[in-house]
């Protein structure tokens, strides 16, 4: 066997996830002295809430520790549906436990892709879509927005309807609202007619609402309207790790999604991780149980206000408005073909970025790992300080170029 057949040739093709090589880079940096102003990976610092440690702990202490059901504990798949407010619309077993959202979203590729098959992405889709749904076989496909970002790079329903007369075999259309990375938050009457597109075409509308908490200025969050038509094609994502101070570690997701394609996760779940570790379910039971704070989405969306006050007038730059999550999106096309102090030419967004990396240490995620060239995104969940700095330092570098 050649070397190069040892791995898959689908395996074989794949990179690490961008947002946690950039954590390398910052853990380098760090180690060396220089500075850092990480803006770069989406996880909420703080600390743990009390009721969360205590009830993973506690799990421990009570040997909570043995196998348990592949489909996540009984009263986790209750509360999941309680939380999201739609525990009248379906029955426990909908819900299926899993090791981060991620793991949900694998689970439904796998479930439903046979070879071949189109999965739709919305127009600046999260980093791992691709993978995953590559890696269950399916064929993903960017639905590329029509009117290009004047719509803030938003999927409306001509765009979604015209994929679908290209793409007979797709089976699937994800969404993230709200979006990371750009941050935009799709409306109720934009949502719910996605929704309807799917439902008439018979595609799976698998709706990832990693962030639904994350909402700013008294806004609320559109939980699509779900009915007997809507219930056999909508799948709903969420999880523990953005929704709460420091959960990303915990790997708890889950899905909400019609009994046919749950009994499919749960039996192929039963086979590969046998359902996620039982003390972190226990953890983020305690999590959805306890009436949600909302001292984190305040906190944040004075952070945004921050960081968009001292990014005021930065050259070369526009940036979106942020109703939601914890990115700031930020369009620079225009520093593309200036020069650094070096002499190197920005060609894209990720000379750019690597560029405000090296130049001042500040580290951002570049849009062509969301296959939007020509964009940056900028994570404000840290600290204020590093907001006040490392605006400062951002400026400084984007100052610099000619
Ligand atoms: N979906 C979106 C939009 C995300 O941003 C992320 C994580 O960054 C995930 C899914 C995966 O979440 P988890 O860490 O719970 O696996």
């Amino acid at each position: 066997m050649k070397n190069q057949e040892r791995i898959s040739v689908k395996l074989s093709k794949f990179h690490t996830s961008l947002t946690l090589s950039l954590k390398a880079l910052v853990d380098e940096r760090r180690a060396s002295g220089l500075p850092v102003y990480d803006f770069g990976l989406g996880e909420t610092k703080g600390e743990l809430a009390p009721y969360i440690r205590e009830a993973g702990r506690q799990a421990f202490d009570e040997g909570q520790t043995m196998y348990s059901d592949p489909a996540g504990l009984p009263e986790l798949r209750a509360e999941v549906l309680k939380w999201l407010g739609i525990e009248e619309e379906y029955p426990a077993d909908s819900v299926v436990i899993t090791a981060g959202a991620k793991q949900a979203l694998f689970n439904v590729f796998l479930a439903i892709c046979n070879p071949a098959d189109a999965v739709l992405l919305d127009a600046a889709p999260w980093v791992s879509y691709q993978p995953l749904a590559t890696a269950a076989y399916g064929f993903p496909v960017m639905v590329i927005p029509a009117r290009g970002d004047a719509n803030r790079l938003k999927c409306d329903p001509a765009d979604l309807k015209r994929n679908l007369r290209m793409r007979p075999h797709a089976k699937i259309f994800v969404l993230n609202n709200p979006v990371n990375p750009t941050a935009q938050l799709y409306s109720l009457p934009e949502i719910e007619e996605l929704l309807h597109i799917c439902v008439e075409h018979e595609v799976f509308f698998v709706l990832d609402r990693l962030y639904w908490r994350i909402i700013f200025d008294g806004a609320a969050y559109p939980s699509p309207i779900v009915n007997p038509d809507t219930r056999r094609w909508l799948i709903q994502i969420d999880g523990m790790s953005k929704n709460f101070r420091r959960t990303g570690g915990i790997r708890i997701g889950w899905s909400v999604a019609p009994g046919d394609v749950a009994r499919a996760m749960v039996n192929l779940q039963s086979h590969y991780t046998a359902g996620p570790a039982r003390p972190a379910q226990c953890a983020a039971l305690a999590a959805i149980r306890h009436s949600y704070e909302p001292g984190l989405p305040g906190e944040l969306q004075d952070k945004r206000d921050l960081l968009h006050k001292e990014a005021e007038g930065m050259p070369w730059v526009k940036i979106w408005p942020s109703p939601a999550t914890f990115y700031s999106f930020w369009d620079v096309r225009s520093t593309f073909g200036k020069k650094t102090p070096k002499g190197e030419r920005i060609e894209g967004s990720t000379d750019l970025s690597e560029y405000l990396i090296k130049e001042g240490g500040v580290i951002t995620a570049s849009g062509a790992a969301f296959m939007q060239e020509g964009y940056l995104r900028l994570s404000f969940a840290t600290e204020v300080e590093t907001i006040r700095d490392g605006m400062a330092a951002m400026r400084r570098g984007l100052e610099a170029l000619v």
